[in-house]
């Protein structure tokens, strides 16, 4: 990776400016058991049971795995299997909000004095990566030092896709939160230095923020390009600190550790309350939508709830959740929004692109950050050529979607990657390597 390529995407940011705003709570929440990457948890409640909010309802014995918690008070109406945005079925507990708001009585701030206690707190809160990935928070933190050292948190408040305004906001309105989270992470797991990594065209989050970081010398704020994907963890790492996170690599390879700025905004809220994840905030933007802007929504609100508070001209022929380069279309106004959800796009109409033949204009090359050769890929992957697509290095796409954005043929690069990178595996396991 020796010089980073981007791409500049269209601006489009209506809800920036915008405080976030607070919605009443659904009649009903459907709170998925599958919102991290990892092990699914298990109900751990029975239908009729009387729940309220920041209650326990699922967890799990596995490790990569976070709780999950009643995001409103109610009664449990029932334990089905919804399908995600993914295709996959997964067990949902849909609650029946009683609209008495009743918070739980376990709710107490976490006693706190050494690592272990804070890791294990970090467990309890159900935290994970609140910029869409879902990565388990304290499956991060949980790393062996004596084979690790971490000597940079970075932030991520780069928020590089359109639309999307939630960390944004985060900067801006939960600040002080923020960096004491950040300050927290580094006191309790050692970590020497960290870095806040925000766009140049985000300048009212960069001063805010630089104002208020000065009462922490080891945390900084790095003014990042504003060019797509720069919030991709890869990307981050290298803007931030010059080091490289080599082919199945991790950053924790490099000395880094990389967590989006809710993430550590909403830690330093739950060590000071003990109210776990139970709400979070999204953007609600798209073409259709009157007055784009960022609300307060709980865990497990349905897309036909967003619809009802959204100022929407019609209905929408297409739903994204997340941004157009890297979210995924929901196709099913009752699909739940889970912790890693960020915005919801509702737009008026599908634009359907004829793909046609690659001309080889190297627009695609010229995109790639991690200087991949999508075309390249793309006939290894029609060939079904394991060895070509390890040659070429197909592990290495971040599905960040650039080489398809700039394409003039359409041709779907990004999407062909992550069809060659589960052939590439299967292929591994089965010559048992
Ligand atoms: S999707 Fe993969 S190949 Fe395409 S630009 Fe992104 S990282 Fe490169
Ligand atoms: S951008 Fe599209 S047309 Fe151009 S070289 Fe890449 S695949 Fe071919």
């Amino acid at each position: 990776m020796s010089k980073l390529h981007s791409v500049h995407l269209p601006h489009f940011s209506g809800s920036a400016e915008q405080s976030t705003r607070k919605v009443p709570a659904p009649e009903e929440v459907a709170i998925s058991m599958s919102q991290h990457i990892g092990a699914p948890c298990e109900p751990c409640v029975a239908v009729g049971d009387k729940v309220k909010i920041g209650q326990k309802i699922g967890d799990t014995d596995a490790f990569m795995a976070a709780p999950i918690h009643a995001s409103v008070s109610g009664v449990v109406k029932e334990i089905k299997n919804v399908m995600n945005v993914g295709g996959r079925l997964c067990k949902t507990v849909v609650i029946t909000n009683d609209n008495k708001n009743e918070m739980y009585e376990g709710i107490t701030p976490p006693k706190i004095d050494t690592r272990e206690e804070f890791i294990k707190a970090v467990r309890e809160s159900g935290a994970v990566g609140l910029g869409g990935a879902g990565f388990p928070t304290h499956v991060k933190f949980a790393y062996d030092r004596s084979k690790v050292n971490i000597e940079y948190l970075l932030l991520n408040g780069a928020e590089c896709e359109p639309y999307i305004t939630s960390d944004y906001r985060e900067l801006i309105e939960n600040t002080d939160n923020v960096l004491s989270g950040i300050d927290l992470v580094m006191k309790k797991l050692e970590i020497p230095n960290a870095i806040i990594g925000i766009e140049a065209d985000k300048p009212q989050a960069i001063d805010k923020v630089t104002k208020l970081a000065i009462r922490y010398p080891n945390i900084s704020v790095k003014k990042l390009p504003s060019a797509y994907p720069q919030g991709a963890e890869k990307v981050l790492v290298h803007t931030c600190t010059g080091r490289v996170v080599g082919e199945g690599k991790l950053p924790s390879d490099v000395g880094c550790m990389v967590m989006n700025v809710s993430t550590a905004g909403f830690i330093y809220g739950y060590v000071k309350t003990g109210l776990p994840l139970v709400q979070r905030r999204i953007t609600v933007d798209g073409d259709i939508v009157n007055s784009p802007a960022n609300f307060f929504v709980p865990v497990g609100t349905m897309l036909h709830s967003v619809m009802g508070f959204a100022d929407v001209r019609q209905q929408p022929d297409r739903i994204v959740l997340g941004g157009p380069m890297m979210g995924a279309c929901a196709f099913d106004p009752d699909t739940p929004l889970g912790k890693t959800n960020n915005a919801v796009l509702l737009f008026g109409s599908t634009k359907i692109h004829k793909t046609t033949a690659c001309i080889r204009c190297g627009r695609c090359v010229r995109a790639c950050a991690v200087n991949l050769q999508p075309t390249e890929l793309e006939s290894a992957y029609d060939a079904r050529d394991a060895a070509a697509l390890d040659r070429l290095k197909v592990n290495l796409c971040m599905n960040c979607g650039a080489c398809s954005f700039v394409c003039p043929a359409k041709r779907p690069l990004a999407e062909k990657n992550q069809l060659a990178k589960d052939f590439l595996r299967q292929s591994k396991t089965k010559q048992g390597k």
